[in-house]
């Protein structure tokens, strides 16, 4: 499912997200197995103050879309997570994490954390 107009936005609606722990780990283990050109490419690249450290400006998509946590594959589809895009998309109810967050990705959690 994925008829959000995500291309061209340059992750407009990827600013700091909150994450759990399990989401957290995986991610930690996906940025452990790149290729270090990759990663490294991921790492500098210039954004906007707020932009997802992992968003991956050259590509224009989610650096880490396989594991990406929960909230951004509610984004979009959920009525308090509306794309402004295509606000039609946000069919669905209220969305609310299930497990606790452990940190913002961006703001507590940072490139340092996954060296
Ligand atoms: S993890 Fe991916 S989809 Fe989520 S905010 Fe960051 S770049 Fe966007």
């Amino acid at each position: 499912m994925n008829n959000l107009p995500c291309q061209g936005c340059k992750g407009l609606c990827c600013g700091p997200v909150p994450v759990t722990e399990k989401e957290l780990k995986k991610i930690k283990k996906k940025v452990r197995s790149m290729p270090p050109r990759i990663r490294s490419n991921l790492q500098n690249q210039p954004r906007h103050f707020g932009t997802c450290i992992f968003y991956d400006l050259d590509q224009d998509r989610c650096g880490i879309h396989s594991v990406r946590p929960e909230v951004c594959r509610a984004f979009g589809y959920h009525k308090n997570l509306v794309c402004f895009r295509n606000p039609a998309a946000a069919t669905e109810g209220t969305w609310m994490a299930e497990d606790m967050h452990v940190g913002l990705l961006t703001v507590d959690i940072t490139w340092k954390d996954f060296s």
